[in-house]
């Protein structure tokens, strides 16, 4: 390990990042046989050994329904339970654990606030205040409460370097705003907003404030009352916990107002068929049986994160972010997105020159054993404001080094040269612009690359059976998309593109001239892998009779040359929009 910062531990000395490491036994692992990196905490953390085992232990030694049994086991599941409780209070510094309520998650929890005072507050005319920077989770809840109450939403907009600007903030602040939901921390940029002050001026005009406190909690000490908030959220597995998980505080005297928001048992004082009065806090708004070792691994895991203290685990991930943004910047034609001045451990990124498809990142860095997030990162209002559809992101943990970052770096450095060297091998990833082209019927498009797409899936299936191992059936799809037929921009449309896919995609089919039913197509994307995946498609279908596109069972195929298992979901479910599109086609001429 080069020169990480230690961490020091409450009780004693410090401990190193080797030692936390050592904690973790998934990072133990190899990923395409070199060490994995792990740099996706912001979406979900590692879990350590603690958490894996007091959930283990719960499992094997304590398991019962809680809150109901007369016997010990469902008594002491029921302590647990509450001690987790206690833990998350004392984690927020809530005023009292019946203020801290389990949900599944951040998600969770600020839907519940939506739907419960929202709808039982809201009103036409009202307003709730989000920023640019949110998650669509702290967005979507409060679109459909807004909907159905007539209130209306306001954004707070940000600067270029992904700061809230606070002038327009109390610019929207008037007695019409009832809330204010913001994040502690954006996901996406890393941007730590100043979410006191957010509170305070919210408070002022008689609004409340809901503060989706997901990417802080693991990063720095909360304290809830000294915030002042009125709600905070946060999911366990972004906290070295479990998933499944997380919680919703809210101030007593809010959720005792508010109604409850499922119905069921657990959560009632008396039911009868004319009417139920319900229990008190928390458990009206914990209904039916809960995550009860979900709960027992989270409390573990605030155990395990304050026995290290979390000031010192924020002054670990700032020195590695301080490195991380130094040795990103250096990667020539890396552009970081998100330079706020108070900011958490995440860098985002886009590669201009050369251009490269963030999910073409992805994927090289997935076969040198790094794990980033490229994408939206559920930000799409925050890209459209920065002016991209996604972006690359490493996001630390208290398990990273900078030997992590190195590796990073090394093969983002790596990347950027091979795909320099293929521009001026003149084997451009990018479609060269083709304005030349002013006929279709000019163009090259493909011709049918065996009798039938049976026969056709044979062959490759051969060819993959002949490439040992991931990496080198992924190079081959690469080599496939290089070769891919041009298709010029005029064919780009909006008609042609192909909506769920991670990249762009354009298909532009048409009946093989002299045919009735023989359908060829051109297609192209931004990111290579798909360009590839494009490659095979036409090598499946492309010259073929519309029939027998139809009676081809494509998704069978993928699993069997193994693209099920190496490709993630988004690209799957992009690959099968491409084959959905190229049937709809197809249906059109089956006769
Ligand atoms: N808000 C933020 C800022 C997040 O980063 C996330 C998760 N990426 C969420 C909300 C949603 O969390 P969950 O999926 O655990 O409900």
């Amino acid at each position: 390990m080069t020169a990480s910062p230690s961490l020091a531990t409450s009780d004693h000395g410090s401990t190193s990042v080797g030692e936390i490491r050592a904690q973790f036994p998934i990072l133990q692992a190899r990923a395409h046989g070199r060490p994995l990196v792990y740099l996706d905490s912001a979406a979900s953390t590692q879990q350590p050994e603690a958490v894996i085992q007091a959930v283990s232990d719960y499992h094997r030694l304590h398991h019962a329904n809680i809150h109901r049994g007369v016997y010990q086991l469902s008594q002491t599941a029921t302590r647990m339970y509450e001690e987790a409780r206690a833990s998350v209070a004392r984690l927020l510094n809530a005023a009292e654990p019946a203020e801290c309520l389990f949900t599944r998650g951040t998600t969770e929890s600020i839907n519940l606030v939506a739907s419960t005072w929202g709808r039982a507050t809201l009103r036409p005319g009202d307003e709730i205040i989000l920023s640019v920077l949110e998650h669509h989770s702290n967005i979507v809840p409060w679109q459909l409460v807004a909907e159905a109450t007539g209130a209306r939403i306001k954004v707070i907009p940000m600067n270029d370097a992904g700061e809230l600007d606070l002038e327009a903030y109390r610019a929207l602040l008037s007695p019409q705003v009832r809330m204010v939901a913001v994040n502690h921390v954006s996901n996406a940029l890393g941007t730590i907003n100043p979410v006191r002050d957010i509170i305070a001026e919210a408070h002022a005009v008689g609004a409340l404030a809901l503060i989706d406190g997901a990417q802080w909690v693991a990063h720095g000490p909360t304290d809830v009352q000294a915030l002042d908030a009125d709600f905070y959220a946060f999911s366990g597995h972004k906290l070295y916990g479990p998933t499944g998980i997380g919680v919703l505080y809210g101030k007593r005297r809010l959720l005792d107002c508010m109604p409850p928001y499922q119905g069921g048992g657990d959560m009632i004082e008396r039911v009868t068929f004319a009417k139920t009065t319900y229990a008190a806090l928390p458990n009206k708004f914990e209904a039916g049986t809960p995550n009860i070792s979900g709960a027992v691994g989270l409390g573990a895991a605030i155990g395990w994160i304050e026995a290290l203290g979390l000031d010192r685990v924020s002054a670990h991930e700032q020195a590695l972010l301080r490195y991380a943004t130094e040795r990103l910047s250096q990667v020539a034609g890396l552009e970081i997105k998100g330079q706020a001045g108070a900011k958490s451990g995440v860098v985002s990124w886009v590669m201009r020159d050369p251009p490269i498809a963030t999910l073409d990142i992805g994927v090289q860095l997935d076969l040198r054993g790094i794990c980033i997030r490229t994408g939206h990162h559920c930000c799409q209002p925050l890209m459209d404001r920065l002016g991209v559809t996604s972006t690359a992101r490493a996001s630390l943990g208290l398990y990273n080094g900078r030997d992590d970052i190195d590796r990073l770096a090394e093969a983002l450095t790596e990347i950027v040269a091979s795909v320099r060297t293929r521009v001026s091998a003149s084997v451009s990833p990018i479609t060269p612009a083709s304005e030349s082209l002013a006929e279709t019927q000019d163009l090259t498009y493909p011709a049918a690359a065996a009798q039938s797409p049976e026969a056709a899936a044979d062959e490759i299936a051969d060819l993959f059976e002949f490439l040992p191992d991931w990496p080198m059936r992924h190079q081959h799809i690469i080599d496939l998309g290089d070769k891919l037929p041009v298709m010029p921009d005029f064919l780009k449309t909006a008609a042609n593109s192909v909506s769920g896919c991670q990249s762009t995609v354009h298909i532009a089919a048409r009946l093989k001239p002299g045919t009735e039913d023989v359908i060829e197509f051109l297609a192209d994307s931004d990111a290579n892998i798909v360009r590839g995946l494009i490659a095979l498609l036409q090598q499946l279908y492309s010259g073929q009779h519309a029939a027998a596109i139809l009676g081809f069972d494509a998704e069978a195929y993928f699993t069997r040359i193994g693209l099920d298992q190496h490709l993630s979901m988004s690209r799957r479910n992009g690959l099968a929009s491409m084959v959905q599109r190229l049937r709809h086609l197809a249906q059109r001429y089956a006769g």
